[in-house]
């Protein structure tokens, strides 16, 4: 990974950490005091009698405001009015009239269904409010909630509802209300005072009012000095309207007595909005930046459909069971039973059927001796090394070479790579005879050296350089979050370095080396393919060539991508995946980045010889391509993933709770043990159950709970030992019988 692509996503994730760090897991833990208002033991609060004075005020502005801007609309809608032409996706095209015809209602044209299911339109690519009258000829799509970009306009609409809510409850001052990932929240200004749990219900059903009410968005453009003085109760949307509206107007929108600064688009209404849930709330800091002021910040989740909302709350409960933190836990039995037997499904890496049933696993902890470094416990490291042990194996097959390189390296070294400048705040760093070391936060640099210690020639390339290196990055301790988010990890890190031309085929191998990975854990994924930034390194022909060659293989490699113009990093191209886990989340672990300023730096070359013709002179050195690209990503971070993915119920090939001899009395004791040492022998993981307090029922269970792939049981019959395995609970059937004796 490179400094930049690294600094970027450290400073994203410090501020959303810094941010979360200070959530309070709503039930009882309060903000601070709050006013002794409203409902007696409970605590929460009531709507606010009377209401604050700038709402009041804000409107008696406003409606002026309106009036005279829907004069102006009303005058150019008689003066300017054209017919226009409007294209539909399908390429129909409809006619319409020029700041008349609103989205609304050419969808009302095609069926009232599509009209109620729009949630917004899209005018040549720009979200598009659906009353908002059309100015020109133009393109049209209308988009409903199953679209992306329609779900973040329809959470930031119920943004407004809560803070609307939130303004006649608290009475303090909105700042920032966006849609995320999944919903929204609001940040209030509240001086002193905190935000309860217990005020959730009164939230609620102001918001639930408020959708009843079916309260209408009105967008209006206003200049920046008028909005000054409409917001001037509220120093926050001023810092906004001074500090980041760089046009002359700007846009308010109106739903009820809420009037908030906000460049839209919305929903026609807030009746849009079927099931609302308040779930969270903690508090924050203006802009993220602790010496700024502390806002309360209150989280929301909305749908079309109030089945939606109980299938979120189901997979809310999911999640937090499937925990990592938690688990750190496994499969029902299926198959049948000796060593390999076992031993092929296990080298099949076919996967095991989920069943939900979980449990702590004993895989993994942390001490506070050494934060964010996580200590393995057996059974964690078998997980650990099968995954490295994994990817090795396809390093094999595809051509990467596995190198070992040091932890530590004189500063030099990442004052050459750019490191030092940008990222060493993030690194450890320590002094040894008067020089300065630092461990290595990625193992870039250390390859780059190893690529230019001998003269390369071009017949060596691409040369794919793989290194499951430790890496250390020095997160605040504060930040540190179970395995997702360490100070110590390795990754399954390769950098290829090839020649320009060789760009395509790498990188369509990368993409079927991830495939493969990830089709093995049953993951699905998204690519997009990130393109050159408005500023960024290099020769613009570079770029486009490399640009047009990661399409190809894109389009050779035959799954779905979107492209993200501009997105890229300032020193090359790249290809985001993101693979989405069993409960439907995505996250990003692999990385296939190209870099054109790294062997810039090391001023790396290679010498193209055109067959023997040309004498060894070295005049001819062209730049290698360096492609940095991991499919796991962190091993940690994976394990993780991969835990909450099974819910703890680990494929055999994977899981560190392979098999469980369970005796049925002490006489089969012996016996027992010798099916463990013969099924340990044979590679799997096995263990037994001697415990001589436990029942074999007991047994059987802790074996089951402990989500062990197979059970098997043994017992004496008609002088014969026998193993049974099991298949379901208080379900037996015979696997085999010991004949050597
Ligand atoms: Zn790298
Ligand atoms: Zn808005």
């Amino acid at each position: 990974m490179t400094e930049e692509a690294i600094s970027k996503q450290m400073k994203d994730l410090k501020v959303k950490e810094e941010k979360q760090a200070k959530t309070a897991d709503n039930a009882g833990k309060d903000g601070g005091k709050k006013k002794s208002k409203g409902a007696g033991d409970t605590g929460g609060r009531t709507e606010l009698n009377p209401q604050p004075q700038y709402i009041e005020d804000r409107l008696v502005l406003y409606s002026k405001l309106k009036a005279e801007h829907d004069a102006l609309i009303a005058d150019r809608a008689e003066k300017e009015s054209k017919p226009i032409k409007i294209t539909l996706p399908d390429g129909k095209v409809v006619d319409g009239e020029s700041w008349r015809t609103s989205p609304y209602q050419v969808a009302c044209g095609i069926s009232q269904g599509l009209a109620d299911n729009t949630v917004i339109a899209k005018v040549n690519n720009d979200v598009w409010d659906l009353d908002r009258p059309l100015e020109g000829d133009c393109s049209l799509q209308l988009l409903k909630f199953d679209d992306e970009e329609a779900q973040a306009v329809y959470w930031h609409s119920s943004a407004h509802i809560m803070g609307e809510a939130m303004e006649r409850v608290y009475g303090g001052c909105l700042c920032y209300g966006p849609p995320i990932e999944n919903g929204f929240y609001y940040d209030m200004y509240l001086d002193n005072e905190g935000v309860s749990s217990n005020d959730f219900p009164c939230l609620e059903n102001l918001c639930k009012k408020i959708i009843k009410e079916k309260q209408p968005f009105e967008r209006l453009e206003v200049k920046k000095e008028t909005l000054l003085e409409m917001f001037k109760y509220n120093k926050f949307k001023c810092r906004i309207l001074n500090e980041k509206v760089t046009t002359p107007t700007t846009t308010v929108y109106r739903c009820g007595p809420l009037i908030d600064l906000c460049r839209g688009p919305h929903v026609r209404h807030t009746g849009k909005i079927k099931a609302l849930k308040i779930h969270k709330n903690s508090s924050t800091y203006w802009e993220g930046k602790a010496e700024m002021e502390t806002l309360q910040r209150v989280y929301g989740i909305s749908f079309p459909d109030p089945k939606m909302l109980k299938d979120w709350e189901k997979f809310q409960e999911e999640a937090k069971n499937r925990d990592h933190r938690k688990l750190g836990r496994w499969d029902g039995i299926q198959e049948y039973t000796k060593p390999d037997v076992l031993l092929e499904l296990k080298q099949s890496r076919r996967h095991a059927v989920v069943v939900s049933c979980f449990q702590e696993q004993d895989l993994f902890f942390f001490h506070d001796l050494s934060p964010g470094s996580c200590f393995f416990l057996p059974k964690g490291a078998y997980i650990y090394n099968t995954l490295v042990e994994f990817i090795r194996s396809e390093y094999r097959k595809r051509g990467f070479q596995e190198v070992v390189t040091p932890n530590i390296y004189n500063s030099k070294l990442w004052q050459t790579s750019g490191h030092w400048q940008h990222y060493s705040e993030n690194m450890f760093s320590f002094e040894a005879e008067k020089e300065i070391f630092a461990l290595k936060p990625m193992n870039c640099p250390g390859h780059c050296l190893m690529f230019d210690h001998r003269p390369r020639s071009w017949r060596e390339l691409p040369l794919r350089l793989a290194d499951f290196g430790v890496l250390h990055r020095n997160e605040l301790s504060g930040a540190l979050t179970g395995l997702t988010r360490v100070r110590r990890f390795q990754q399954d890190d390769a950098h290829i370095f090839c020649a320009m031309e060789q760009i395509e085929s790498e990188i369509k191998g990368c993409l079927e080396f991830l495939r493969a990975v990830y089709d093995v854990f049953g993951f699905t994924f998204k690519l997009n393919l990130s393109t050159r930034p408005e500023k960024f390194l290099g020769e613009p022909e570079v770029w486009d060539q490399a640009e047009k060659q990661l399409e190809n293989s894109l389009n050779e490699f035959g799954e779905k991508w979107v492209l993200n113009p501009g997105d890229g990093a300032f020193y090359g191209p790249k290809i985001d995946i993101q693979i989405k886990d069993a409960i439907g989340r995505y996250h990003q672990c692999a990385t296939i980045q190209l870099d054109f300023q790294l062997p810039i730096r090391f001023n790396l070359t290679f010498v193209r010889i055109i067959e023997e013709t040309i004498s060894h002179d070295g005049d001819d050195k062209k730049r290698p391509v360096i492609i940095h690209r991991a499919i796991l990503g962190s091993v940690e971070r994976m394990i993780a993933i991969l835990t909450e993915n099974y819910g703890g119920k680990w494929p055999l090939w994977l899981s560190p709770h392979q098999v469980m001899v369970v005796p049925v009395g002490p006489t089969c004791e012996d016996y027992a043990q010798r099916v463990q040492k013969e099924f340990h022998k044979a590679g799997l993981m096995t263990d037994v159950d001697l415990d001589p307090g436990c029942t074999l029922n007991k047994k059987i269970r802790n074996a089951q709970l402990a989500q062990y792939n197979f059970i098997l049981v043994c017992f004496h019959l008609a002088g014969m030992d026998v193993t049974l395995y099991q298949k379901q609970f208080s379900h037996y059937q015979h696997v085999c019988s010991d004949d050597r004796k």
